[in-house]
């Protein structure tokens, strides 16, 4: 029986893929989530998987993320892959950022990610010819980039965490705090008191929440309602086209990927209050102008027409099935929070995705074994001989390295 006990707060791609990294190291681990695995974000994602990011650091970090999605196959029960490597096409209609673009890539090259090109012209409208030439200069394109099968992250980073001896409590809501000389000690729910000698906030979009529950800081971390919405493929894109598109981030940020051989998925943040005091049903609850029933009046039926005017053939599809959403947990900088609270001992949080939570899963659980290793914060995590500098994801930190790259 390991000695050293964690507790994970929240059952998302964060919480279990946390845990499956500690069981690994030697911890016993649990898993206390309020609902059930998968109940936030995580089954309400995009999950788009890019490493094309805008620091040397998150771009070695998120090379480590791809490679263990890759590798994750070994693990899941029957050998499924969670990551389709469609590529990312980043998309540019201004000269003064497509500049920044094409700088931006050789420092990507420097940091490993050799496969990133920068097309122009023909290079980027004979390999991708559903672009409109009238449309965009240029565009930078990372074949090894795609997507994520969320469930099989989260519902196989479970099963692979309960092998591995650890729990994963389902209805088990963190409702109280145990604390001895200003350190968290223990947690309550409906299903006893849980002690450990290490606790991980994993809640996300809830960690405001929670830290009122703990009784520690309050991080600035907004939950912000983010739609997708899925077009249904028609006219001349043919299914395995359709199929074979890479995520597509137009110059305004709208961005699209193919759910499968018939169906698009399209998404774009717009500007909305924070709702920390959301509830589980809010998740769902889409406002009616996000709506695809809203018609042609609705934002939906905008971004539509919008995308259509960068990528010319959607504009044949047969109309737009369906609207989902959820959650980001957006943070000053767009970076998260990874790291020791400075009120209460023995408590690390690991929030504030920022509309990056599914990429960044695998590299959080790194990052969180190097702070669970250490017993403080860590100025750097060691990725393929590299040190990889994560002290822009200190709390505390000053907000001045935003995340360039948000969609
Ligand atoms: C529309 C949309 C598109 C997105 N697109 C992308 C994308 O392309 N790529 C990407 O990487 N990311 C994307 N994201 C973000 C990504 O989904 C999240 O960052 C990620 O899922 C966060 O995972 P998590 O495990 O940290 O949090 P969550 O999955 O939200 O899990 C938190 C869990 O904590 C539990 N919890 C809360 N309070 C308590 C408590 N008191 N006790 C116990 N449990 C509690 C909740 O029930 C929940 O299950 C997108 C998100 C949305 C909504």
């Amino acid at each position: 029986m390991a000695d050293r006990k964690a507790v994970l707060v929240g059952g998302g791609i964060t919480g279990v893929l946390t845990a499956r990294e500690l069981a690994l190291a030697g911890w016993d681990v649990t898993v206390l989530e309020a609902e059930h695995v998968g109940a936030g974000s995580s089954s309400r994602t995009a999950a788009g998987i890019r490493q094309q990011f805008s620091t040397p650091g998150t771009v070695r970090g998120m090379r480590y993320s791809v490679g263990f999605y890759k590798d994750f196959a070994r693990e899941t029960e029957d050998g499924q892959s969670p990551i389709v490597q469609n590529g990312y096409l980043f998309l540019y209609d201004d000269p003064k950022q497509w500049a920044g673009a094409q700088r931006r890539v050789e420092m990507q090259h420097g940091a490993g990610l050799v496969e990133v090109e920068a097309l122009e012209g023909d290079a980027l409208f004979d390999r991708f010819p559903w672009v409109g030439r009238d449309a965009v200069i240029g565009g930078t394109h990372c074949p090894t980039d795609g997507f994520l099968h969320p469930h099989l992250v989260y519902n196989e980073g479970a099963r692979r965490v309960r092998e591995l001896g650890g729990r994963v409590l389902q209805n088990a809501p963190v409702t109280g705090a145990v604390t001895e000389g200003g350190r968290l000690v223990g947690v309550k729910t409906p299903k006893g008191v849980f002690e450990a000698d290490l606790f991980f906030d994993c809640t996300n979009a809830w960690t405001r929440r929670l830290s009122r529950v703990l009784g520690c800081e309050e991080l600035p971390v907004d939950p912000l309602k983010r739609y997708l919405w899925f077009l249904q493929r028609e006219g001349a894109m043919t299914a395995a086209e359709l199929q074979a598109m890479p995520l597509t981030i137009c110059p305004s940020g709208l961005y699209c990927r193919p759910e499968n051989r018939e169906t698009l998925q399209m998404g774009k943040k717009h500007d909305t209050p924070p709702q920390v005091d959301f509830t589980y049903d809010d998740q769902d609850l889409i406002e009616p102008e996000f709506s695809h029933k809203g018609g042609l009046d609705g934002v939906p039926f905008e971004l539509w027409m919008e995308l259509a005017e960068v990528l010319p053939p959607i504009a044949d599809f047969g109309g737009i099935q369906a609207t989902t959403c959820g959650y980001y947990g957006t943070t000053p900088d767009h970076n998260p929070f990874l790291g020791y609270d400075r009120a209460l001992g023995g408590l690390v949080h690991l929030v504030g995705f920022s509309g990056h939570g599914a990429m960044l899963g695998p590299f959080t659980a790194l990052v969180a074994k190097s702070l669970a290793e250490a017993g403080q914060d860590v100025p750097s995590v060691v990725i393929d001989g590299f040190d990889v500098d994560v002290t822009c994801f200190r709390i505390g930190r000053e907000y001045d390295h935003s995340e360039q790259m948000v969609i």
